[in-house]
């Protein structure tokens, strides 16, 4: 029977040569991903059910990387790292990436490809609903709750429900003015923040295939927020010259791909070149807006930082537009992960850093983590601690997402955000590049 890429990868994994949507089984987990704000609740569940003195069930397959409330003085959110490191300590877990260190990554998504632990046709746990970044590798890679992940750590295998897969085709050539975000949104508005309800989302197209690796990630980033159970995207050369030049442990993979005549239960498609930039206004990543729409929008802040705003191609295009240019609102950049931040003090546009270009606009520049797109502590770097509006590269707008509750969250590309963060107001891309 013909199979996506999806069931084909949860039927390697639970010893089937086949299933199909609806089908629960038992899947074998390559790595379990996870982090400081669920990290220790999922160590509590795992030391509860498997004994105070257990071990976990593989320790190369688990990887720990404290990321979300990092630079900051709250002592609950220090306590939570230090759970980690005691834990990683007491398991000998080799894949620890800890903070005040020179193994210090930042965000898990960018972090885990960075440092080789995505590879097709493997299954990724992790316990952050945007694990499912991973699926840009043509792995099932999905988000977890605590309790599923305290299971895994002891057991290395989870029960499964078969989604059934929708399938997103992208023909074109991509505009300049226009990037992977603009694309998910526009799905994300056309589908609804309910319309892919534990469904896998397949990306296909010479569109897909024309974008970078960090760009597919963004595409895959998102699938959540139309309730997406995983986002996925075969492999091809570009997926596979970077998990070759990265793989940890040079682990063996497979690589899978849909058969023709797979069954989708849903298919799209779409002309990559009849698209707009567009964005999600508050309060929801759905409530979608043409940039031309709302252009000329009155706005307080701009932030390009995140899992899927805050990698070296989200930065080369917020550098193209502010280069020789000021920001009229406050401005902040946050780099995904240490080797981005690395790279935006290294690599050039023009003569200078992409750094000095961000400086010489007025942007603050902060240290690698997840920093305000989750809100965090009060004194988290980018916080909205007041109501005020901002145009951010990151992936949620609820209310309070990104700090106060009656601040509002307008979500862009990079593009986007850049030309805002010059005029002050939300500005099209399309009159700076
Ligand atoms: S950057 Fe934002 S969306 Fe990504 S893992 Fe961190 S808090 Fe979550």
């Amino acid at each position: 029977m013909p199979l996506t890429l999806t069931e084909k990868i949860l039927a390697s994994h639970s010893q089937r040569d086949s299933v199909s949507p609806g089908d629960n089984v038992w899947v074998d987990a390559d790595v379990l991903m996870t982090h400081d704000v669920c990290g220790p609740g999922t160590i509590g569940v795992f030391k509860q059910h498997f004994g105070a003195s257990a071990k976990v069930w593989d320790r190369e397959k688990v990887v720990i990387i404290p990321d979300h409330y990092i630079f900051t003085a709250d002592k609950m959110a220090n306590r939570n790292v230090e759970v980690l490191r005691q834990f990683a300590a007491e398991q000998n877990i080799p894949y620890f990436y800890d903070v005040g260190t020179p193994r210090y990554k930042g965000v898990c998504h960018i972090a885990l490809p960075e440092e080789g632990h995505t590879r097709p046709g493997e299954v990724l746990f992790g316990t952050d609903s945007h694990t499912c970044t991973a699926g840009a590798f043509g792995e099932f890679a999905t988000g977890i709750g605590n309790t599923d992940a305290g299971f895994v750590m002891g057991a290395g295998k989870l029960w499964v429900k078969v989604p059934p897969t929708m399938r997103f085709v992208f023909h074109g050539e991509l505009p300049p003015y226009l990037m992977a975000k603009d694309l998910i949104l526009a799905v994300i508005g056309d589908i609804g923040c309910d319309g892919a309800t534990y469904q896998a989302m397949e990306f296909d197209g010479d569109g897909v295939y024309a974008l970078n690796i960090e760009e597919r990630m963004t595409l895959c980033n998102m699938v959540i927020e139309a309730g997406g159970k995983n986002g996925v995207i075969a492999p091809d050369h570009v997926t596979l010259d970077f998990v070759n030049r990265r793989n940890a442990g040079n682990r063996p993979y497979n690589v899978h791909r849909s058969d023709p005549g797979a069954r989708y239960c849903f298919e799209k498609v779409y002309d990559v070149s009849k698209l707009e930039p567009v964005v999600a206004k508050p309060h929801s990543p759905d409530n979608r807006a043409a940039v031309s729409e709302i252009q000329g929008t009155k706005l307080d802040r701009a932030y390009i930082g995140s899992c899927t705003g805050g990698k070296m191609t989200d930065f080369r295009a917020a550098a193209r537009i502010l280069a020789g240019k000021t920001v009229k609102i406050d401005t902040f950049v946050v780099p995904a992960t240490s080797e981005i931040a690395r790279g935006i003090r290294e690599e050039k546009l023009n003569g200078k850093t992409l750094e000095q270009i961000f400086q010489s606009a007025g942007a603050k520049i902060g240290e690698p983590s997840c920093a305000a797109c989750l809100g965090g502590p009060s004194d988290t770097f980018g916080r909205l601690n007041q109501a005020i509006s901002c145009i951010s590269t990151t992936n949620r707008n609820f209310p309070g997402r990104m700090g106060h509750k009656e601040a509002r969250v307008f979500l862009a590309s990079p593009l986007t955000v850049a030309a805002s963060a010059v005029t002050g107001t939300i500005a099209d891309p399309r009159e700076f590049v």
